[in-house]
C-alpha cells in the first residue's frame, strides 16, 4: 500500500442488512474518488477484522474515520479494538437526522432520490478529513 503522512483511512462498516450501511460504503468510495481521492485511503473491514496486518498497522500509524450505518457501531468498535480510537466516528442516522433526510427504503439499488442522503454523507467524511488533517 502506497501511504503518505497525510492520508486518512476510512473505515466503513459492512451492513447489508441496513440501507444505512449500503450509503456509508458509497459515500466512503465517494469521497476516496471524488472529494479527497489525495487524503484518504479505504480499509478494508471484513480483511481488517479477520487480520490483515497491513490495514491494522495502517489504521495504528494513521488517523482513521469510521463510518457507522447505525449504532451497534461495528466498524467504530473493530478499529478501537485491533489498533486505536478512530479519530472521528460517524454514524450515517445522526448524519441524516441532522440533514431532515430520510434513509432509502431500498437495501440497494438506490434511486435518484436517494443522492441526497449520500451526499449528505460523503460532504460530512470529507469536513471530517479535513478537521483530522488540520488538527494532525
Ligand atoms: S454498524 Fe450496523 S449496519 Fe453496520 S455492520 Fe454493524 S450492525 Fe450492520
Amino acid at each position: 500500500m502506497d501511504i503518505q503522512v497525510t492520508k486518512i483511512g476510512m473505515v466503513s462498516c459492512s451492513g447489508e442488512e441496513l440501507p444505512e450501511g449500503t450509503i456509508s460504503r458509497i459515500a466512503c468510495r465517494k469521497v476516496l474518488t471524488d472529494l479527497k481521492p489525495n487524503e484518504t485511503v479505504t480499509i478494508c473491514l471484513p480483511l481488517f477484522i479477520a487480520g490483515g496486518e497491513e490495514e491494522r498497522k495502517f489504521a495504528k500509524k494513521y488517523p482513521t474515520i469510521t463510518v457507522d450505518g447505525c449504532e451497534k457501531l461495528c466498524a467504530a468498535k473493530s478499529t478501537e479494538m485491533f489498533s486505536g480510537k478512530p479519530s472521528k466516528s460517524l454514524v450515517v442516522p445522526d448524519i441524516l437526522k441532522k440533514h431532515n433526510l430520510s434513509a432509502p427504503k431500498k437495501l440497494r439499488h438506490f434511486g435518484d432520490e436517494d443522492q441526497a442522503a449520500i451526499q449528505a454523507v460523503a460532504d460530512e467524511i470529507a469536513k471530517s478529513v479535513k478537521e483530522v488533517l488540520e488538527n494532525d
